[in-house]
């Protein structure tokens, strides 16, 4: 068989057509990222905003088109003059679905690929019991919304609670949900649709859907630290998601707080996410009244007759704000932004942990950073996921 050399001009032929492949790739992965930040736009505008020259802008917007991942509406008939079609992400010939696996609610939503999710196009389920019955449910559920899709479907978003494992392509374990320990429920789902789903760590995607969606847009040193269920967090550094060896790192909730503490989900004692969640205030508030308390019912509560709880309320402040000041000091980041409902959902409450996240934290490292409650949520990130997929399974960021 003959070789061909490096510098045979058949093999120079090649690399250059894998480079302009590559760099077309390029250019179709800014324009999108520019359309998801400006919204509607003209080739015009998309020229000025992106830096490509307008024979470049031109060729990607018909390629992207060809994908399905934009559409052209007309704009208003306000302009003078003949103003031009403007793109926008496909929101009406193309969905995609995002799916919320967590201890007690399953959520499904579809949305365009502009992102925005509605309670329409939303479905919620308990958690089934086992893993059997969890496929089984969530594949109904997507088969009922997409019925209702018009369009292509690019991909599902899933998004889980737990340690999921990159290099492995599966949940690890997961402390506070264990039918999913070993499992990938995205591959399986991949397979009874048909169609491509992406397994998102529920703080990777919550991170995702604040930088797509939400006020993370432009920053590229930011935290979101999930304090619901589980402690969970999520970093943005450099613009890119802290992933470690096998994308587990950002395991705070596992730090040992209190030795001799109850036992977690993980099988360790006292973790900081026994003490630091929505989940430790219920458990807390529901041990104090002898009896079982639901998330609703505990918010409730709180809202009735706080004053009963002050102790409760004050183990938890105090624990997540340690929680808080842990992730300035380590990470450094611009913005936290912090998810949860009984504390973080709370501007009174809220106002209390940040006061004792200035007793915690290094004053200078709290001086570059500002503390937040998320606005964005787990349905979000998880259409957020799918979307981050698409763009990056396309090409590479070069910012
Ligand atoms: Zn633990």
């Amino acid at each position: 068989m003959s070789r061909i050399g490096a510098d045979h001009p058949d093999a120079r032929g090649r690399e250059n057509r894998v480079e302009s492949t590559l760099l077309r790739r390029i250019n179709e992965r800014r324009l999108l990222e520019v359309i998801q930040q400006q919204g509607p736009s003209s080739r015009a505008a998309l020229t000025r905003l992106s830096g490509l020259t307008a024979p470049t802008v031109s060729k990607a917007v018909e390629s992207l088109l060809k994908r399905g991942l934009v559409e052209e509406l007309d704009p208003l008939e306000q302009s003078l003059g003949r103003p031009g079609r403007l793109v926008r992400m496909a929101a009406e010939s193309a969905a995609v679905l995002g799916i919320v696996i967590d201890a007690e609610v399953c959520c499904i939503a579809a949305a365009g690929l502009d992102g925005k999710v509605t309670e329409e196009q939303t479905r919620r389920i308990p958690t089934p019991d086992t893993y059997g019955a969890l496929l089984a449910a969530l594949e109904s559920q997507c088969r009922e919304l997409l019925g209702g899709v018009t369009g292509r479907v690019h991909g599902i978003g899933v998004s889980v609670p737990g340690l999921v494992n990159e290099r492995l392509e599966e949940i690890v374990f997961s402390p506070n949900l264990h039918l999913l320990d070993k499992r990938n429920p995205a591959s399986d789902l991949a397979e009874r649709l048909g169609i491509p789903c992406v397994l998102l760590q529920e703080s990777d995607a919550l991170c995702l859907g604040e930088q797509l969606y939400g006020d993370a847009r432009g920053l590229r040193d930011f935290a979101v630290l999930d304090a619901s269920m589980g402690l969970g967090l999520g970093v943005m550094s450099g613009g890119q998601l802290l992933a470690g060896h096998s994308g587990m790192a950002g395991e705070v909730g596992h730090i040992t707080v209190d030795p001799d503490g109850i036992r977690c989900g993980c099988g360790n004692r006292g973790c900081l996410e026994t003490l630091a969640t929505d989940a430790a205030l219920v458990r807390l508030m529901s041990e104090k009244l002898g009896r079982a308390l639901t998330l609703d019912a505990a918010a409730a509560l709180l809202g009735e007759r706080a004053a009963d709880f002050q102790h409760e309320l004050r183990t938890v402040t105090e624990y997540l704000a340690s929680a808080i000041a842990a992730v300035i000091n380590i990470f450094n980041p611009t913005t936290l932004y912090v998810h949860g409902m009984l504390l973080a959902g709370n501007e009174e409450r809220f106002v209390r942990v940040l006061e004792r996240v200035k007793q915690r934290a290094l004053t200078a490292s709290l001086a570059d950073c500002t503390v937040v409650a998320t606005r964005s949520s787990k349905r979000q990130g998880a259409i957020a996921g799918i979307m981050h997929h698409l763009t990056n399974a396309w090409a590479p960021s070069i910012r």
